[in-house]
């Protein structure tokens, strides 16, 4: 059986980062399971479906194929043969995954992917519903945390190391309204599973971080 590592937690507390040095160093594959939401938000919004429109959405989804190949180590999602990697990682896609991915059928859309990708790989996987809905068997679960100062203080300084506009208040109400509608949804709301383990990483440098994990396993 493949080893499977999940890591759960709500937006900007480090899941991608941690989970891909955690990778590298244990040989595992890095599935991010955020890329898929997003790219399926990225298709909506595409063909400009009303988000508000739960029929709309659903079959809307239906029509985007989403496929991941690894090239050279990293994740490519392709959404209907196109490589959308440099699409995902606005704002605007983040916000409009959190939600179309409380849609029923966008999840099932996805679920089956990200099962078929566990069971034929170490991976570690990162997202919300990994531990308790995705891979419940999974050898190891963390759920990883910090408190929303500290992950909008996260995201404000990539954005400014970008050289993009930053509005702290904004990114800040925007990751509480992003928790708020993941730990609310109906299906597989973001929440902590019985077996994770908790880290909280308000505190912590990434190496620490690192390390906490890499002991575990
Ligand atoms: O982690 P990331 O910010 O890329 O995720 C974007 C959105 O996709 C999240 O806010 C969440 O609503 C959704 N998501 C999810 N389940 C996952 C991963 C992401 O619902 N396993």
């Amino acid at each position: 059986m493949p080893l499977n590592i999940a890591i759960d937690g709500p937006a900007g507390a480090g899941k991608s980062t941690i989970a891909k040095l955690i990778a590298k160093k244990k040989n595992l594959i890095y599935v991010d399971t955020g890329a898929m939401y997003r790219a399926v938000a990225l298709y909506i919004l595409r063909q400009k479906t009303d988000l508000d429109d739960a029929d709309a959405v659903a079959s809307a989804c239906r029509e985007a194929d989403i496929t991941i190949r690894y090239e050279e180590g990293v994740q490519v999602v392709y959404l209907n043969g196109e490589n959308v990697n440099a699409f995902l990682r606005t704002e605007e896609v983040g916000n409009t995954a959190s939600k179309t991915s409380a849609n029923p059928a966008v999840r099932e859309h996805l679920l089956n992917l990200q099962r078929k990708l566990a069971k034929e790989n170490d991976c570690i996987m990162d997202g919300r519903d990994i531990g308790t809905v995705v891979l419940p068997e999974a050898q190891l679960k963390v759920f990883l945390t910090a408190s929303s100062d500290v992950r909008a203080k996260r995201r404000f300084d990539e954005l400014v190391a970008k050289g993009e506009a930053a509005d702290f208040e904004k990114i800040k109400a925007d990751i509480e309204k992003r928790d708020y509608q993941d730990m609310h949804r109906e299906i597989a709301p973001l929440k902590q599973a019985e077996d994770a383990r908790l880290v909280d990483t308000s505190d912590m440098s990434i190496e620490e971080v690192v390390d906490t994990i890499c002991n575990m396993i």
